[in-house]
């Protein structure tokens, strides 16, 4: 297992933790920034990185004063840079740049980049050795073997940031986890829980962003409405827990109060609970072992009153069975799988295809591309490609 006993990690409680934030613009990011914001006595911030908006970058910068901050977009550095003036944050643009701000040295890193994009920055986290909060779930389903190994040479430790891992990691009782009979990770069902398929066939980018539960980035609200995130969350789960894939069940959840949960031999099953809100991860993984205040509303059963739970619908969901399926064939299959579906909720996104052809594109993508076992970046950069191209010529068929 990538997660490290915190024994074996030394923490001085008192001492002040440094932290770059990968991807701090977005809605992971803006999290992780207000809590850093609330807390400067217990953190100092090393680099923010994003990919295009100067204006809140630079704003995050002025507010947390780290070292230097990277915009993404070569043609913005001089923009950022004068949005920095009269500070002594550092400026700098470029894919390299986020990937050198990535490799200084610092207590935790917060991977919050979204998609295969953030795969190189996440490695060269890894690789200087520290925490780094895993938020990029698409870097463990695309080459989750190249992670670990990273992982494991460095000596770093992967916390996960994700709700449903990060609750399954504050209850998987690590000294028993040849008792652990399962997983349970939960889902919201999204916002198209309880349409029909005729409905779904006609449904806009703006419903299928509008989450019940969560404020999230586009790609992730779109995913959580084909269910796919469930999907690659439970490749995310058979990376990062000791636990084989069809053990890895999950359940609808409507309320998103119960995180995730871990079945034990004597019949216990533990939960984590809360309101959803990322801040709650997004803090354990910050001052783990410790835990840190988080503003965030207080659970309260008695007003939610009732919490139910379903199984999810295979055939109304196939995006779910699709990245089941990827999972038993292997890690070229499922990095096939990512780029499809990055490529085909793009064009969604853009309009160019339909809220349906989602998971037919993942589906004929992962039919004609062979896949091939991934054993070096090369082997992922290839295979991706392969699988982003052919992809795009069924969008490209579509419109
Ligand atoms: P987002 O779209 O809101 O933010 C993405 C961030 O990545 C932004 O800062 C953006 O500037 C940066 N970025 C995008 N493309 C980039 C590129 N090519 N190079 C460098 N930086 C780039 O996304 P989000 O919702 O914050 O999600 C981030 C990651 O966290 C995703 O992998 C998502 O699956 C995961 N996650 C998100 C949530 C959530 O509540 N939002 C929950 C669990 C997991
Ligand atoms: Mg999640």
């Amino acid at each position: 297992m990538a997660l490290t006993n915190p024994d074996e990690i030394i923490h001085n409680a008192s001492a002040t933790r440094s932290v770059t934030v990968l991807g701090a613009t977005g809605s992971i990011g803006c999290n992780t920034v207000d809590l850093l914001a609330r807390n400067r006595d217990r953190f100092r911030v090393v680099a923010l990185t994003a990919h295009s908006n100067v204006k809140l970058l630079a704003e995050q910068a002025r507010l947390l004063e780290p070292e230097m901050a990277i915009i993404g977009d070569p043609d913005k550095r001089g923009d950022l840079q004068d949005a920095l003036h009269g500070t002594a944050v550092e400026a700098m643009a470029g894919a390299a740049a986020i990937i050198e701000a990535a490799s200084r040295p610092a207590d935790i890193v917060v991977a919050a980049i979204v998609g295969a994009a953030g795969l190189r920055p996440t490695l060269a986290a890894c690789r200087q050795g520290s925490v780094v909060a895993i938020a990029n779930k698409e870097c463990l389903v695309c080459a989750g073997d190249l992670v670990l190994a990273e992982v494991e040479r460095s000596g770093a430790t992967l916390l996960p940031v994700d709700s449903e891992h990060n609750a399954i990691f504050q209850v998987f009782e690590a000294a028993n986890a040849s008792e652990v009979e399962g997983l349970i990770l939960t889902a919201s069902g999204g916002p198209f829980r309880t349409w029909s398929r005729e409905e779904m066939a006609t449904a806009t980018p703006a419903q299928a962003v509008a989450h019940p539960n969560w404020d999230m980035g586009h790609k992730i609200s779109v995913d959580s409405a084909t269910l796919m995130n469930k999907g690659l969350e439970l490749i995310e789960a058979a990376y990062l827990f000791p636990v084989p894939a069809d053990k890895i069940e999950v359940l609808v959840h409507p309320q998103s109060v119960v995180h995730s949960m871990v079945a034990y031999a004597d019949g216990s099953v533990l939960a984590q609970m809360g309101t959803p809100d990322m801040r709650t991860p997004i803090a354990y993984t910050l001052s783990w072992p410790e835990r840190m205040p988080a503003p965030t509303k207080r659970l309260d059963l008695a007003e939610i009153g009732q919490l139910t739970f379903e199984n999810p619908d295979l055939v109304r969901f196939p995006a779910l069975s699709l990245a089941r399926a990827a999972l038993t064939h292997g890690n070229g299959s499922t990095a096939i799988l990512n780029a499809a579906n990055e490529v085909a909720v793009a064009s969604f996104l853009d309009g160019q295809s339909g809220f349906l052809d989602i998971a037919t594109i993942v589906e004929a993508t992962l039919d004609r591309v062979p896949a091939y076992p991934i054993a070096s970046f090369e082997d992922f950069e290839e295979l991706d490609a392969e699988a982003r191209k052919f992809a795009q010529t069924l969008v490209k068929s579509r419109v």
